[in-house]
Order: structure tokens, then sequence, then C-alpha cells
């Protein structure tokens, strides 16, 4: 049998190091947390190869003191919590005092650094390198605050070595952290420098125009442009942020910044929460983009949980989610075709609680890929001929457009059908093109989806009860959801074996292909499962019975019932995206066409 023995302090803040220093962006986190902390507003990041060979912070922050040079490169060494109370009201980002000791058990490692309280005129070095913890300290040159340098990372632990990815990768992590933490401080100036090349210049952002744009160089401008900004508060909590869109999704879920209390975090409920808010909006298998900050009392949360704090333990996580879930998905319901053209001069939509960037009035919600030229062809255009009172409508119409004061809605007045798929519109900026069926399914969904949940959703008996064919699965199932189906306005009776008669459909619907509405309905109940599952799917339910209730495709439509479809999307939550997240209207300036004719040019 083998003894047991005491590991060595150093062994110990190896191991201790695999779990904070995975790789040199993890080496760069702790650093920058640890200016932060000590009030830096100016930081500098000096990189080299990747960060496998140098990394460098300094920063103009309080400084350490020179007795405690030697201190802070110990383990459990900190000077931000001295008992349990602290620990329940964390405010500092680090506060396990390891992060030091374990950078230096696996590098060469130098800090420079003169406190604010110095009134000497130098700053003082300690020097430590890997297994020799013994650190010398030395009289070293340098202005109010701390410079860490970190040099050959992993060169005593070779097993760790391997496991690093090229210079460039290693790189593009460090740029990452680097993102994350500079969108987690505004008022802080960030300068990072890849092999003596600037990388980023952020300047300290003070108003929002400012901050919008640090956000714009972080995660892109597509995303500024693309996204509404949320502001909101309640139950001691607070959040606010940007949040893309549902039309600007994408494919990977990689443009997610969450941050509690300043702390960038990843948490399920938190991904849970926002995910269902977009659950109506946003194309399936797509994820949505967001920078997003909660703030609430230190004490309400724990950050105590994972040795990189990327976890965190919210105290009441039920109504954490609900306020994230119920913010968001109210915001996104608040987009509205007139938020599009309406900014006014702070970029605050009006009434709406949220603000849209400047450029959203140049907001196409697609690339327009009308092609213009191809509508040419005197064979496929179909003369649209309406009724007097059409007409009549159509003449004050054009008459508002062109008056100086009147009011013209957001989304214009329709001037024409195209192929049966798309309504034409005109406002006083530009072009509309609506997507018919698209933008009926989602007013059907929000009817039927308010309908049931006051309970008031009408059903209409059919004047012949339709009897279908199914398999005897689907007759059993819809046998036994009788209730459920009926909570969705759909009354349904086993008659045989293998079939069902339909009795009663929502009187929203009743112009539908009721056969295949209860064929599509059935199927997704099959596929729901158990009982309560299909009851907390109820708006699938609705949204697949939406679909079968929508202007289908080549339905010729008078214009004031195109108008009358316009005014319903403007008055509808949600409108922008159908049912599935595909958008509904699209939209293009005059100024736009005008390029596109080269016209004034
Ligand atoms: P922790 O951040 O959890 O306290 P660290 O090992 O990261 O532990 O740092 C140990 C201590 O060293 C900190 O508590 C702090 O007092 C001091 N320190 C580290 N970096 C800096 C810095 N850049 N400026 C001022 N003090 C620092
Ligand atoms: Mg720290």
């Amino acid at each position: 049998m083998t003894r047991i023995n005491l590991l060595s302090q150093r062994l110990a803040n190896q191991i201790a190091a695999g779990e904070v220093v995975e790789r040199p962006a993890s080496v760069v986190k702790e650093l920058l947390e640890n200016s932060l902390d000590a009030g830096a507003n100016r930081l500098e990041i000096d990189i080299e190869q990747g960060g496998i060979k140098l990394l460098k912070v300094k920063d103009n922050g309080a400084g350490i003191h020179k007795q405690d040079l030697k201190l802070a490169l110990s383990r459990h060494a900190t000077s931000k919590i001295s008992d349990l109370e602290d620990l329940e009201n964390i405010q500092s980002l680090g506060f396990r005092g390891e992060a030091l000791a374990s950078i230096s058990s696996v590098s060469r490692l130098s800090m420079i650094s003169k406190a604010a309280d110095d009134d000497q005129n130098s700053g003082w070095k300690v020097e430590v390198e890997g297994q020799d913890m013994e650190a010398t300290l030395l009289p070293a040159a340098h202005g109010q605050g701390t410079t860490v340098e970190v040099r050959d990372l992993f060169f005593n632990t070779p097993a760790r070595k391997k496991f690093l990815k090229t210079e460039k990768t290693e790189f593009s992590r460090i740029d990452e952290i680097v993102k994350r933490i500079a969108l987690s401080r505004f008022d802080v100036q960030f300068t990072l420098q890849h092999n003596q090349r600037v990388i980023h210049k952020l300047l300290a952002a003070t108003t929002d125009q400012e901050k919008q744009r640090r956000v714009g160089l972080v995660c892109g401008p597509a995303f500024v442009e693309n996204s509404v900004f949320v502001e909101m508060e309640g139950s001691g909590l607070r959040l606010w942020g940007w949040v893309s869109l549902p039309t600007f999704s994408r494919s990977q879920a990689d443009l997610q910044y969450f941050y509690v209390n300043g702390r960038i975090i990843r948490d399920k409920l938190v991904t849970h929460a926002v995910k269902q808010a977009y659950r109506d909006v946003l194309f399936h298998g797509r994820h949505p983009a967001y920078v997003l900050y909660l703030e609430l009392l230190p004490s309400a949360v724990d950050v105590n949980v994972h040795p990189t704090k990327h976890e965190v333990r919210f105290r009441d996580s039920r109504l954490v989610h609900d306020f994230l879930f119920s913010s968001l998905h109210k915001a996104l319901a608040d987009v509205t075709p007139a938020d599009h053209f309406v900014p006014d001069a702070n970029g605050q939509a009006q009434g709406s609680g949220f603000a849209i960037n400047d450029t959203s009035v140049n907001y196409l919600h697609q690339q327009s890929n009308l092609s213009l030229a191809d509508s040419g062809q005197a064979n496929s255009y179909q003369s649209f001929r309406p009724g007097a009172a059409a007409v009549q409508q159509q003449i004050a119409a054009f008459e508002k457009l062109a008056g100086d004061n009147a009011e013209v809605p957001p989304l214009g007045y329709a001037i024409a059908q195209l192929h049966g798929i798309y309504i034409l519109a005109q406002n006083k900026e530009g072009l509309i093109v609506v997507d018919m069926h698209a933008a009926h399914e989602r007013i059907t969904y929000e009817r039927m989806k308010t309908a049931c949940e006051n309970e008031e959703l009408k059903m209409q008996p059919l004047l012949v009860p339709l009897s279908i064919a199914v398999s005897q699965t689907e007759a059993e199932c819809a046998e036994s959801q009788k209730q459920v189906l009926m909570g969705i306005g759909l009354e349904l009776e086993r008659a045989a074996e293998e079939s069902i008669i339909v009795r009663q459909v929502p009187s929203i619907l009743r112009n539908a292909n009721v056969e295949q509405l209860v064929r599509d309905v059935l199927s997704d109940v099959l596929e729901y499962g158990s009982s309560d599952r299909i009851q907390s799917h109820q708006n699938e339910l609705l949204s697949t019975m939406a679909c079968h209730g929508s202007v289908r495709a080549n339905r010729q439509l008078t214009i004031p019932e195109m108008n009358a479809l316009l005014r319903d999307m403007e008055a509808t939550e949600r409108s922008g995206q159908c049912n599935h997240g595909r958008p509904t209207w699209v939209y293009q300036s005059l100024e736009e066409l005008d390029k596109l004719f080269l016209r004034g040019q």
C-alpha cells in the first residue's frame, strides 16, 4: 500500500491551475477581472503568439502595496473578502484568491505595481517562475497601477501545453474574452494588441450613442441595426440591453452575451427564458442574438458555484426566469411596423418603452430580392379591376399620400397584388411588399391565442358534419383528447374504429380546409405525447390551425381587403414575422429605389 502524504504547495497550486487556467484566454480573463476590481478605467492588453509566449495586462488601478506583493501570489490570498458574510454579498469579480497563485505555478510571472497611497516614487516588482515559488522583490519604475506579465504559459506542464491550439485560435479566444469584458464595462477604455498590432481600441463610452457604438464594434454593425433596446424593471430586478429582431437570427448561439451584476455568465435558466421569449417568433432551429444586463441585489445571487465563475445560482430562480421571459416576450411583441418608421430625435420609439436605433429608419427585414426586371412580362400580368367603392378608397388614399400633413399609416395603402402572393403598398417613404399568407397567418394566430386565453374562442358547427377516415391511433387520440381539442375550438367525435366526425371548428377558421386542418392537428397532438404536454403545446396547435385558416396564395384580394390586412398587421403583436419566424413584410425606400435606377447620380 502507498502511504498518504500532504501535497507540496506548488503541486496543489498546479492542480488548482487545472481548473482556472485552461488556456491563455482564461489567464486574460483573470487578469482583467483583477484590474477592474482594482478600480482601473484604462486597460492595455498585449499579447504575443496567441498568448502562449506572452500575456501582459497593464492597468491604472489602485495598485498593490509593496508588503502585499508576494502575498498576492499565494493561494487563498485576497483583499476582497474576509469572512463568510462577505461571501454572501460579493460585489467584486474575484474573491477566491487563487488566480495569481495558479497562473504563477504554470508560467513565468512578473508583477509590477505602485499603490495609490504609496509615497515612494517607484513601484515594486515581484517575479516567480513555475516550480520555484520563492518570489523576489525589486524596485521598478511604474506609474500608479499594476502590470502583470505572464510568459511561457505551461512551460512546466507539457501535458497541458499539448492541448493548446494554434496561435490564431488561442488569440481568437482571447479576443472573445476581451470583447465580453469590454461589454461589461462601458466606462473603461480597452486596448488590445497582438504581436505589436493594435486589434481593438475601445474608448470609454458614456452616452447612449457611444455605448451603442461599442456594441456595434464588438458585435458587428448588423446586430445594432437589427436590434431593439430593452429596459425593464420590477420585483427588485432590472434588465436592459439589446435584443435582435427575430428576423436577425443566427444559425449558431454565438452572439449571446448575458451579464449578471456585471459578470458574464452562461446559464441554462437564462438561455431557456430567452429561448421561450423568442419561441413564437423565431424560425425553427435559429438562435437569437443579444447583449443583456441583469441587475439585482448581490445577496440574491450566489456566484460561488464554479471556479471560473461562469455560472451563478439565483436564490429565486423562478422569479428571474419569469421576469426575463415576460420582459423579452413583451419587448418582442411590441415591435410593430410603426416602430420601423417613427423613431423620434433620440431614437426612442414612441410609447412602446424601448428605443429603436436611428438606422432602423432604413430598416429592411431582409435583403430585398425583388427582381424588378422580371416583372415586365406582359403576358403574365393580370390586370386588376377594382369595384367602384375600391376606386373611391384608392383615390382618397392617394390624396392622403400626396398631402403634406395627412397621417399615412406605417404600412401605407395597397396598390396591387403581385402574382397572387404579395401585396404591394406605398407609404410616405417608399414601397412595402407584404407576404399576404405569412401576414394573415400571424394575425389569425394572435387572434386565436388571445381568444383562447380569454376563453372566447367561438366555435361554429359545420352545416354538414365532416367524416374523415383516420388511423386507429388517430381516432383514439381524438377520443381521449376531446377536452384539449375542444379547448382550441375543435369538436371531434369518434365514429368508428378508423373514422371520426368533425362537428365544430373555430369560427375564425370557417373557410379553412377542415379535413387537412384536423389531420395536422391530430398529428401534432400525437407527437406531443402525454396529455399535460399537449396542453402546454396549445400555442403550437393554434399555430398549425392558423396556417390552414389563412389566405392562400393565388387568392385574389380586393384593395379594401388588402388595406384591411395592412391595418390588422399594424395592430397585431409580433406581426413582423409569421408563426415560423419568417418576415411578413419588407420595405424599400424611394431613395433605395432611386439607387437601383441610378437616379440622381
Ligand atoms: P482574487 O482576485 O480572487 O482576490 P487573485 O489571485 O486574482 O485573487 O489576486 C489576489 C489579490 O491580488 C487580489 O485580491 C488583489 O488584492 C491583488 N491584485 C491582483 N491583481 C491586482 C491588480 N491588477 N491591481 C490591484 N490589486 C491586484
Ligand atoms: Mg482575481
